[in-house]
């Protein structure tokens, strides 16, 4: 078995859609970024290529390539699956933790631990979702920006 970690951070801006886990969010703001700026997917896909030590998703989807721009990051992390999937490894659970001091993510989080598992092809209850605010405090305190940690375990496929 191996162990994965993965962080994504995307500014908070005006007249972007908020998207968390492949998940719609009612929010004022969205997520900048040259993607749909999914911080869960972003760390989850990192996460899963660091337990394969395959890189990151950086490497593997420039963003510099206007083939990237506005891309789902669910299908980001179905080939991510994949090429783990071909190095010879497949998920066995996924912790990870939002960092966003509104809106309150306690009515998504089932939403995005089915879509995260889903697209993991995991049962549920190997997924697991936890929020935290800022405290008011720094970029994440002040809503300015939303981070995201994953950890994914992975074995022989
Ligand atoms: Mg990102």
């Amino acid at each position: 078995m191996r162990v994965g970690i993965g962080h994504d951070t995307h500014r908070l801006v005006e007249g972007r859609p908020l998207i968390l886990g492949g998940v719609r969010i009612d929010f004022d703001r969205g997520l900048a970024g040259h993607s749909d700026a999914d911080i869960v997917l972003h760390a989850v896909a990192d996460a899963l290529l660091g337990a394969a030590a395959l890189g990151d998703i950086g490497e593997l989807f420039p963003d510099t390539d206007p083939q990237h721009e506005g891309l789902d990051s669910g299908k980001l992390l179905a080939e991510v699956v994949s090429r783990v999937a071909s190095a010879g490894w497949r998920a066995v659970n996924c912790d990870l933790v939002i960092h966003a001091q509104r809106p309150k993510l306690l009515a998504h989080k089932p939403a995005i631990r089915a879509n995260v598992a889903r697209l993991l092809g995991l049962p549920e209850d190997a997924v697991n979702v936890k929020a935290k605010t800022g405290e008011h405090v720094g970029p994440i305190g002040r809503s300015e920006a939303m981070s995201c940690e994953a950890i994914v375990l992975v074995t022989r496929a």
